[in-house]
């Protein structure tokens, strides 16, 4: 199958580089760490990252709320 080394950037070039790997024994000639599946896993990653910042500009907007009621009940 091909896709990305899995391991980290630090110790193996071909993760560094973000090669796309065809191997047959899914690990990576360089380190033998599994490979990460290049299509299907970037789309998820997008996807994940989208969700990530959806919810942490949810939980913003939730901040400011908070900090607004409280300073109309204060002051
Ligand atoms: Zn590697």
């Amino acid at each position: 199958m091909t896709g990305y080394c899995s391991n980290s950037p630090l110790r193996c070039h071909h993760a560094r580089s973000m090669m796309v790997l065809n191997q047959a024994d899914n690990n990576c000639p360089h380190c033998g760490m599994s490979l990460i599946i290049a299509n299907n896993s970037n789309d998820r990653l997008r996807l994940e990252q989208q969700l990530l910042q959806l919810s942490l500009g949810i939980m913003v907007m939730l901040l400011l709320v908070l900090v607004y009621i409280y300073y109309v009940y204060l002051v």
